[in-house]
């Protein structure tokens, strides 16, 4: 787990979102191993292992396949990386692409939904047990979705936030284009958009936080 993607962690429950307070066990090279979070809003605390950051207890659909070299750079080219500098977030579908991209480009790398064993360190980060985004809005210059994030409204949502404006989304073809996202092309595998300046709609969670003080109050 790398300090500047720790940094950006985020509280998922659904409160204002602010900084956790970190207490860091063991480091390697720059590389958080061990540490304690601790949200100052609502006292959660959530734990990084071996290089993990564990968010919750969701269980992420198992990996896609390892791509060869034409998959590759297709995904660094979709993801508009030719540029270096900043943060990928990567669905399940998309970890075995993370090693090679940060290889291949001058990316930072963070896996939502690891598979089991997946190693960290050398530009990859890991954040394990939830679907959502927990990162603070804007933190990624790019997202790569899957069907298993997309599937579920308020992680969607979160993600989209997680990315910059006008930074690149790309998603499976099946996947719906999500509101706050412009498509900007597609073929038969993928669509790649951009997240606008401004978000359409507000996150998901806070209008269900609303919606549930409106119905306790009738
Ligand atoms: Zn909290």
């Amino acid at each position: 787990m790398q300090i500047a993607v720790l940094e950006a962690l985020r509280c998922p429950a659904p409160h204002a979102p602010g900084p956790l307070i970190a207490a860091l066990h063991r480091r390697h090279d720059g590389d958080v191993r061990e540490a304690t979070l601790g949200c100052p809003a609502c006292g959660a605390e959530f734990a990084v292992r071996d290089g993990w950051a564990w968010m919750g207890d969701a269980v992420a659909p198992t990996a896609g396949e390892r791509p060869d070299d034409d998959a590759l750079t297709r995904a660094g080219a979709l993801l508009g990386l030719l540029a270096g500098g900043g943060v990928v977030a990567l669905a399940p579908a998309w970890a075995e692409y993370a090693h090679p991209l940060v290889a291949l480009t001058d990316v930072a790398a963070v896996v939502v939904g690891p598979p089991a064993g997946f190693s960290t360190g050398d530009g990859v980060s890991a954040i394990a047990g939830t679907r959502a985004l927990p990162c603070a809005a804007g933190t990624f210059r790019g997202v790569a979705l899957d069907a298993w994030v997309a599937a579920d409204d308020a992680a969607l949502a979160s993600w989209i936030s997680g990315c910059a404006a006008r930074g690149r989304v790309v998603a499976p073809a099946d996947v719906p284009v999500p509101p706050g996202v412009r498509e900007l092309a597609r073929d038969t595998r993928h669509w790649v958009g951009e997240r606008e300046a401004a978000l359409a709609t507000p996150p998901v969670a806070l209008q269900r936080a609303a919606a549930a003080r409106a119905g306790g109050a009738r």
